[in-house]
């Protein structure tokens, strides 16, 4: 008989003993009473458990499944009970076991159980991990969707808010323009009562300074020397009356929007050429100081309003001569290196304290020097000034130094822009 040969041995029927078959068997058998203690064991129940009579379920059973094993054996002892999962210590080893199990008497409980092959245990091993990892992966999709739930809750929060910080801002924009419309409604009757009442005392200023005029000529008579000094006074003090409310006029003007642009095409050097002329008379007689017009390009084509420009520059020149005593004033025209025209004007005189520089465009603003009492002024050109620049696209920058001189710059582009749009 080769080896591969199974020995075959038959009993007198001719079928496979019981021993053989018992041999191969997986299953086993066991008797115990409701509280789990064996009372028969089959052959194979004692190889493959260990079991014999006398022994308690939950000692054959892995440990800490002990209470399911005798939960097991009341329930069988009472009705029938099927696919129990048990796991019991087979040669050292935790296994799996399938129970089924019904009453045999006596409060007795018959059971049988199945090994479950290995292959079986170990893919079922497999699944149970494979299904803890899924329930581990809900587990962390489920605080996943939770965190996601409150994250939404917050940005519906944070909607919520600003929504309403929205409609705040709105009803702000509202306020603002309402407030804006109001504003500009009293900008517009300020406007309006400046012009009437200046233009009020426009007529008898002016009827005093002819009257005056008069008087000094000696048209009535002959004044004697006192007389004509304080008419000279009234005169000046009319004078320097009716420069304030033509400043004032132009500022309420420029303010209220209704300054007009006239923009006109002009020779840069002609330009400069017929403000010395115009300017030259403020030189005051045998006064130590000498009023230079210097060109630093060749000559271009301004293309602008020729009148306001011509104010801002008489603005520097004037107060450049009434704030030197000694020296020179300078008025230049050149280009910045971006090709836009640059008109400065500097003198020896006094100069400003740094503190100073940015309040002297303020309204009614003079700086405090014992010059400031001697000479005329209303505290208006060089706010003027720097709101003709700004209407003129450009702007006015000082530079100055105490007891040195000063130099005031305006820049400004050669053409409007408004004629460019
Ligand atoms: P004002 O009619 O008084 O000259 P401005 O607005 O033109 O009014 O000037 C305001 C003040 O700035 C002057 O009163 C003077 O104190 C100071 N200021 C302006 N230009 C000069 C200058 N070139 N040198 C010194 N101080 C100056």
């Amino acid at each position: 008989m080769s080896p591969r040969q199974t020995a075959r041995t038959f009993d007198a029927t001719g079928i496979p003993t019981a021993e053989q078959i018992h041999s191969l068997s997986r299953e086993l058998a066991l008797v115990c009473d409701a509280a789990g203690r064996v009372i028969w064991a089959d052959d194979r129940a004692q190889r493959i458990l260990g079991a014999s009579a006398g022994h308690v379920l939950s000692e054959l059973c892995v440990p800490g499944t002990g209470k399911k094993a005798l939960e097991l054996a009341r329930q069988a002892s009472k009705g029938e009970v099927a696919d129990w999962e048990l796991a019991a210590m087979v040669h050292g080893e935790a296994t799996p076991l399938t129970f089924h199990g019904k009453p045999f008497g006596d409060g007795l409980a018959l059971l049988v159980a199945q090994l479950l092959p290995r292959h079986l245990h170990s893919a079922i091993q497999n699944m149970e991990s494979a299904m803890s990892d899924i329930v581990g992966l809900n587990r962390q999709i489920a605080r996943q969707k939770h965190e996601i739930q409150q994250q939404a809750g917050e940005l519906l929060q944070a909607n919520q808010n600003l929504t309403e910080s929205n409609r705040g801002i709105l009803s702000l924009h509202r306020e603002l323009e309402d407030r804006a419309l109001a504003l500009s409604h009293t900008s517009d009757v300020k406007a309006r009562v400046i012009s009437s009442v200046s233009h009020e005392f426009r007529t008898p200023l002016t009827s005093i300074l002819g009257l005056t005029q008069l008087l000094i000529d000696g048209s009535d008579g002959p004044l004697n020397g006192e007389q004509i000094k304080q008419v000279r006074f009234i005169r000046s003090s009319a004078e320097e009356l009716i420069a304030m409310v033509n400043d004032i006029l132009d500022l309420s003007k420029i303010e209220s929007g209704t300054s007009t642009l006239r923009i006109t095409t002009f020779s840069a050097h002609e330009f400069l050429g017929t403000l010395r002329g115009a300017l030259k008379p403020l030189v005051r007689d045998g006064a130590d100081v000498s009023l230079i017009f210097e060109h630093d390009t060749a000559d271009f084509t301004f293309e602008t309003d020729r009148s306001k420009l011509a104010q801002i520059l008489r603005n520097f020149v004037s107060n450049a001569l009434k704030f030197t005593e000694h020296g020179q004033v300078r008025v230049r025209v050149g280009a910045t290196d971006d090709g836009r025209a640059l008109l400065s004007v500097s003198d020896s005189g006094i100069g400003i304290p740094a503190k100073d520089v940015d309040r002297i465009f303020e309204e009614f603003a003079q700086v405090e020097h014992p010059l400031q009492s001697r000479v005329k002024g209303t505290g208006l050109g060089l706010p003027i000034a720097k709101r003709l620049a700004d209407l003129l696209g450009g702007e006015i920058s000082v530079e100055s130094a105490v007891g040195e001189g000063s130099t005031f710059t305006l820049v400004i582009p050669v053409v409007h822009p408004s004629t460019l749009r």
